[in-house]
């Protein structure tokens, strides 16, 4: 009744095996941004901003925290103003310090137990459930790989 939500896409950012459908995917950066209410503004809750990585085929979303998703926008800044390989090294850097990264990249391996349909974290050689082995990674786990900007 106060919020009105508006989501703004910063167009493809990586491509990763997705822990929704499990196939590498391309993943978009969006900014979800709700206004809030006059009533709230004076009460001093700001905006609320909401960062996702979206999974182009199944919609599956991963949470980004805040400060990160600003801090891609930042760090994308002079790759979008010239795209050279040294600006391109600078982003991979800053890049590959971003929590959400690992998370998204340990999430995807994450696997499916034959025996007893539970989802095991990738870290368990083992069903944490049922006990069944680990059966072995099907391939397509590749690390996360950044995809350039348009332009420049
Ligand atoms: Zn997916
Ligand atoms: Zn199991």
């Amino acid at each position: 009744m106060s919020a009105t939500a508006n989501i703004v896409s910063h167009g493809p950012l990586l491509k990763c095996k997705c822990p929704g459908c499990k196939e590498n995917q391309e993943f978009h950066l969006t900014e979800k941004t709700t206004q809030s209410s006059l009533l709230k503004k004076m009460m001093l809750f700001g905006d609320r901003e909401e960062w996702n990585l979206v999974c182009q085929s199944c919609d599956y979303h991963h949470k980004v925290p805040k400060p990160e998703g600003s801090a891609v926008l930042h760090a994308l800044m002079p790759l979008k103003e010239e795209n050279t390989p040294e600006n391109l090294q600078k982003f991979e850097t800053t890049m590959n310090q971003m929590s959400f990264l690992a998370e998204l990249f340990n999430d995807s391996m994450s696997w499916i137990c034959a025996k007893c349909n539970e989802t095991v974290a990738h870290n368990f050689q083992a069903c944490w459930n049922c006990s069944a082995p680990h059966p072995g990674y099907e391939g397509g786990d590749e690390p996360p790989r950044f995809i350039p900007p348009m332009g420049g």
